[in-house]
């Protein structure tokens, strides 16, 4: 492999990490775009990628379902009414 193509052609580990990093928005475009390219020829990693994309989503979903607005709203109240009380 020349030093052009292995700077475009991760292996499945650094793939891997940066599916990890690409999760949490860490990753940057060409960390991204490295990821995407190895996916197209990886089999391996593109259903790792899936699963892993499938599991951030049910976090996120889950985490708004946990917190709905007027529970925020409710807990804004209550800190709202105990430093009030504190104060006073
Ligand atoms: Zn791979």
């Amino acid at each position: 492999m020349s030093i052009k193509s292995k700077f475009f052609f991760i292996d499945c580990s650094e793939a891997a990490a940066c599916c990890n990093k690409a999760q949490y928005e860490e990753a940057n475009n060409f960390e991204k775009a490295r990821l995407m390219l190895h996916l197209l020829f990886c089999k391996t990693c593109r259903k790792f990628s899936t699963k892993n994309s499938k599991l951030t989503g049910l976090l996120k979903k889950s985490k708004i379902e946990t917190c709905p607005e007027d529970t925020k709203h409710q807990w804004r109240e209550q800190i709202k009414k105990e430093f009030a009380e504190e104060r006073t």
